[in-house]
C-alpha cells in the first residue's frame, strides 16, 4: 500500500519543499470542452483546430462555464492546516482527508521561510515582499511546533484519545487531503486564490495547480497567460 502522505508521481513542490500538490487523476481534454459546447449539433471531434481554440476562448471570456464542468481533476494536497481551512471554504470541491482520529504518524509542521510584516491598511493581510530579519523567530516557531508535538505525544502516553490530544497541535501542522473539482470551479478558485488579496501560502498552491495542469490544457493555459 502507498503512503498517502507521500506525493504521487505527478506533483509540484510548494512552500520550499515543505508542501506539495499532486495530480491523482483527471477526466477530459480541451476537445471535451468544445465537444460539450457543440453537443446540440450531435457531432464530436477528437482533435482541436483553430475554430475550436476560438470557441474555447469565447466560452471562457463570456463565462459560458457549463462545458468546462465536463473536465474533472483530483489532486492530492499536502499543506499547512491554515491553508486547508481557506481551501475548504470552496464548497464546490469534494474532499477526503487523513484523519487524526485514526492516525498519529507522520506529523510534520510548517516553518515559514520568510516572516512577513502585518499590513497596517488591511487587517487581513501582510505586507507583500516584506521580510522580518530575525532568524531567531523562525527557530522559535520550529521549537513551538516541536513542543506541541511533544505535548501531544505526552497526552497520548497518558492514555488520552487521539481525537482530543490533537487539539494541542498548531495551525502549522501539515495535513494531506484529496480534492476533486471540475474545471469551471477550479478556474473560480484560481481567480480568488492566485490573487494579490489571498494569503501568500495559498497563492503558491494556486500557482502550482497552474503548473501541474497547464500541459493538459495548453490552449487554455496560453489564453489565460499561465
Ligand atoms: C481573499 C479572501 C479573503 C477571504 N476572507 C474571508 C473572511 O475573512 N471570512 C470568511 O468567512 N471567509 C473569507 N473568505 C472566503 C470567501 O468568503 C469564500 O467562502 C471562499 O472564497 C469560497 O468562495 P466561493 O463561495 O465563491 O466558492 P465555492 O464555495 O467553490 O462556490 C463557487 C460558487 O458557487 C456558488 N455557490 C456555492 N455555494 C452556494 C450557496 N450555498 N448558495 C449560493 N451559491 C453558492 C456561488 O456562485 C459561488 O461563488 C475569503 C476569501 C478570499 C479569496
Amino acid at each position: 500500500m502507498l503512503n498517502v502522505n507521500l506525493p504521487p508521481e505527478k506533483h509540484v513542490k510548494v512552500l520550499g519543499d515543505q508542501g506539495w500538490i499532486g495530480l491523482i487523476d483527471m477526466m477530459g481534454t480541451e476537445a471535451t470542452i468544445v465537444n460539450a459546447a457543440r453537443v446540440s449539433f450531435g457531432k464530436i471531434k477528437q482533435t482541436m483546430d483553430d475554430k475550436d481554440i476560438e470557441l474555447l476562448k469565447y466560452l471562457i471570456e463570456n463565462k459560458h462555464t457549463s462545458p468546462l464542468e465536463h473536465i474533472v481533476f483530483t489532486f492530492s494536497v499536502h499543506c499547512p492546516l491554515f491553508v486547508r481551512g481557506q481551501w475548504h471554504r470552496h464548497r464546490t470541491w469534494s474532499y477526503n482527508e487523513i484523519s487524526r482520529r485514526y492516525t498519529d504518524f507522520d506529523l510534520t509542521f510548517y516553518v515559514p521561510s520568510q516572516l512577513r510584516e502585518q499590513s497596517k491598511s488591511n487587517r487581513q493581510a501582510s505586507v507583500e515582499g516584506s521580510s522580518i530579519k530575525d532568524s531567531e523567530l523562525k527557530a522559535q516557531i520550529d521549537k513551538h511546533n516541536k513542543g506541541s508535538l511533544d505535548f501531544y505525544n505526552y497526552l497520548i502516553s497518558k492514555g488520552v484519545c487521539r481525537e482530543q490530544a490533537r487539539g494541542v497541535l498548531p495551525q502549522n501542522m501539515m495535513v494531506t487531503f484529496w480534492a476533486t473539482v471540475d474545471l469551471s470551479n477550479l478556474l473560480h478558485f484560481l481567480e480568488l486564490r492566485d490573487h494579490s488579496h489571498a494569503q501568500w501560502e495559498i497563492r503558491e498552491y494556486g500557482k502550482a495547480i497552474k503548473e501541474l495542469i497547464a500541459p493538459y490544457l495548453p490552449n487554455l493555459a496560453k489564453y489565460l497567460k499561465w
